[in-house]
């Protein structure tokens, strides 16, 4: 059983610990590298992205996950996890930095004021039948690079990208006890061995 971490600098990790292990997978929170060098996967949860990078260099972590992710360790982030995992922000806050590894650009809280959260039926690539998506203050991906591949929208905008073994959605999966997104996460990292 492969052991996946959930970086815990900040954000909804405990609903990951939780989804994760209905996915049949063993995990547990990670936030140095130590912690992150015993891990074989990791989830980036929902939260707020600016802070989770001020954080991530405050640890001393961003480098190492990095490396990792270049490395090729799976990883599947969810909306502020989803910005973390873009190579470029169209919009980033001052100093806001990210994890990168997949070609992207996203859009921080695209869906706007009026629509700040919202729940929608998504249809995802590899999943039979919709996921109800809950997306909070989310980003969309505004444009993906060639070995990116989409998995969803939603309104026209791209909200689920996978890029080898890196995954990300706009949406969060862990919020509605229904454990598909992180089964098929967890298949990737069964695949990758
Ligand atoms: N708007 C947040 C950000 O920019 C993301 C919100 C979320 O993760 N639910 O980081």
């Amino acid at each position: 059983t492969p052991l996946i971490g959930v970086l815990a600098l900040q954000g909804d990790v405990r609903e990951h610990l939780i989804a994760l292990a209905a996915a049949d997978a063993v995990a547990r929170p990670v936030r140095r590298p130590e912690e992150l060098a015993e891990v074989d996967a990791l989830v980036i949860p929902g939260g707020e992205s600016t802070t989770m990078s001020k954080l991530a260099t405050l640890f001393g972590v961003m480098e190492p996950l990095r490396e990792r992710v270049r490395s090729g360790m799976p990883v599947y982030g969810t909306c502020a996890g989803l910005i973390m995992l873009a190579d470029k922000i169209l919009d980033p806050r001052s100093g806001q930095e990210t994890i990168g590894g997949i070609d992207m650009i996203v859009r921080r809280n695209a869906f706007g004021r009026q629509n700040e959260s919202f729940e929608a039926a998504v249809g995802v690539a590899g999943i039979d039948g919709p996921v109800e998506g809950v997306f909070i203050r989310a980003p969309w991906v505004e444009s993906v690079g060639a070995e990116v591949e989409i998995l969803a929208e939603h309104g026209g905008h791209i909200v689920a990208v996978r890029q080898g073994r890196a995954l990300a959605t706009s949406f969060h999966p862990e919020l509605t006890g229904d454990h598909r997104v992180h089964a098929l996460f967890t298949d990737m990292v069964r695949a990758a061995g």
